[in-house]
C-alpha cells in the first residue's frame, strides 16, 4: 500500500491542506508527496514534514496553478509510480482536474471525503450525501489505484520535520488551454477577519432573535473575542456573511471556539472543528456540537452569558 499526496500551493506558499493530507495518508501506508510547480525546490522543503518518506518534484507549468499541467503531471506520476491511494484536497484547484485524471486512467474516485481507512486490502472512503444528512462508506472493487479528494480541515496538519528523500520526475506537458492572467486578492469587506481571531464567540439560532445580537457583540468585545455566527444568523440578515463559519462560510482555527446555541450541523463543523479548544453551550444534550467539543455545558446560553458578563 503506497500513498501519493499532491501538494497544493498558492502564491509560492504550500497550503495547509497538503499537510492535512499527509496526516490522513500516514495510517494507509508509506507517504510520498508530489510537488508540481515551475520551480518545485523551495516548496519541497515545506512539505518535508514528519511521516513523509519521499518527495517527488515535477518541474512543470507556470507559477500559478494550471489545471491542464496538473492533469498531465499527475497522470505521469500515477503511471510511473502506481500508488494504491492518491490524495488531493477537495479544493477548487483539484476539482478542476482530478475527475479527468480518474476517468482517463480508470481509477476509483470520490470527492469531499471526510474519512478514509483500510479494511484488509480495500480502501474505504467516507463521504456525505443529501446536504450532509447521510454518510456513506464507499469501496472501489477492482480499482488498482483510488484517487480521493479530502475535505480540508478534517485532519490536523502534519507537523515536525521529516528528512524525506527527494527525487524528480521529468514530464513533458503540452501547453495548457487556459492562461493565467492575474492573481486577485478577495475584496476586503471592511469587516473583521474571523479567520485571524484567536478567540471566537460564535452564536447560532439558539439566541432566539435579532435583539440578542447587540448583547453578544458587547460580550465578545468585553472578552477580547471576535463574534462569529452560524448560517441561520446570516440568512436572517442579523449579521454579515463575512462572520459566517462553515462549509459555505469561512474555515476558522482559533485557539478557543465558544459555540453558543449552535447545534453542530455537519456544514458548520466543517468550518470549525480544527479549532484548538471548543466549548459548547446548548440546552440539548444530544446536540452534535458536543461530539467535537472539548468542554460542554447543557445549560441556557443566556445564563452563561450573564455569568461571563460578571467576570469581565
Ligand atoms: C449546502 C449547505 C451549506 C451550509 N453551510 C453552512 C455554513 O457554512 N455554516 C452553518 O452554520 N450552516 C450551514 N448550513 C446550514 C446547516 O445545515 C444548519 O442548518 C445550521 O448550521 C444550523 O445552525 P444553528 O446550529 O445555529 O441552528 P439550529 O440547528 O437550529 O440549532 C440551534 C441550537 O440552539 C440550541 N438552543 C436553543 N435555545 C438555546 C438556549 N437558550 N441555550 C442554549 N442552547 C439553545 C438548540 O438546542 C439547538 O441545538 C448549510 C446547509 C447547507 C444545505
Amino acid at each position: 500500500m503506497s500513498v501519493l499526496v499532491v501538494t497544493e500551493h498558492l502564491q509560492g506558499t504550500v497550503r495547509d491542506v497538503t499537510r492535512e493530507l499527509v496526516t490522513a495518508g500516514r495510517p494507509l501506508g508509506p507517504v510520498a508527496v508530489a510537488v508540481i510547480a515551475r520551480d518545485p525546490g523551495p516548496l519541497a522543503a515545506a512539505v518535508d514534514v514528519e511521516g513523509v518518506e519521499e518527495i517527488v518534484t515535477v518541474a512543470a507549468g507556470a507559477d500559478e496553478f494550471e489545471g491542464d499541467t496538473y492533469q498531465q503531471a499527475l497522470e505521469a506520476l500515477i503511471e510511473s509510480r502506481r500508488p494504491r491511494v492518491v490524495l488531493l484536497g477537495f479544493t477548487v484547484n483539484a476539482m478542476s482536474y482530478a475527475a479527468a485524471v480518474a476517468a482517463k486512467l480508470g481509477l476509483g474516485y470520490a470527492s469531499d471525503v471526510h474519512g478514509v481507512a483500510l479494511e484488509g486490502d480495500a480502501v474505504i472512503a467516507t463521504r456525505s450525501f443529501y446536504a450532509g444528512k447521510v454518510s456513506a462508506e464507499l469501496e472501489f472493487p477492482g480499482a488498482e489505484t483510488v484517487l480521493l479528494l479530502l475535505r480540508p480541515t478534517t485532519w490536523p496538519p502534519a507537523e515536525g520535520t521529516g528528512g524525506a528523500a527527494v527525487s524528480s520526475l521529468a514530464v513533458e506537458v503540452a501547453p495548457p488551454r487556459a492562461r493565467h492572467v492575474e492573481f486577485t486578492e478577495p475584496a476586503a469587506t471592511g469587516d473583521v477577519d474571523i479567520t485571524q481571531a484567536d478567540v471566537l464567540l460564535s452564536i447560532g439560532r439558539g439566541i432566539g432573535d435579532a435583539d440578542a445580537i447587540a448583547q453578544f457583540e458587547g460580550l465578545a468585545a468585553k472578552m477580547g473575542a471576535t463574534l462569529s455566527v452560524s448560517r441561520p444568523i446570516v440568512d436572517a440578515g442579523w449579521m454579515p456573511a463575512s462572520r459566517q463559519v462553515g462549509q459555505s462560510g469561512k474555515t476558522v482555527k482559533p485557539k478557543v471556539y465558544l459555540a453558543f446555541g449552535i447545534s453542530g450541523a455537519v456544514q458548520h463543523l466543517a468550518g470549525m472543528k480544527a479549532s484548538g479548544t471548543i466549548v459548547a453551550v446548548n440546552t440539548d444534550p444530544e446536540a452534535s456540537i458536543f461530539g467535537v467539543a472539548h468542554y460542554g455545558a447543557v445549560v441556557d446560553l443566556f445564563d452563561v452569558a450573564e455569568e461571563l458578563e460578571k467576570l469581565y
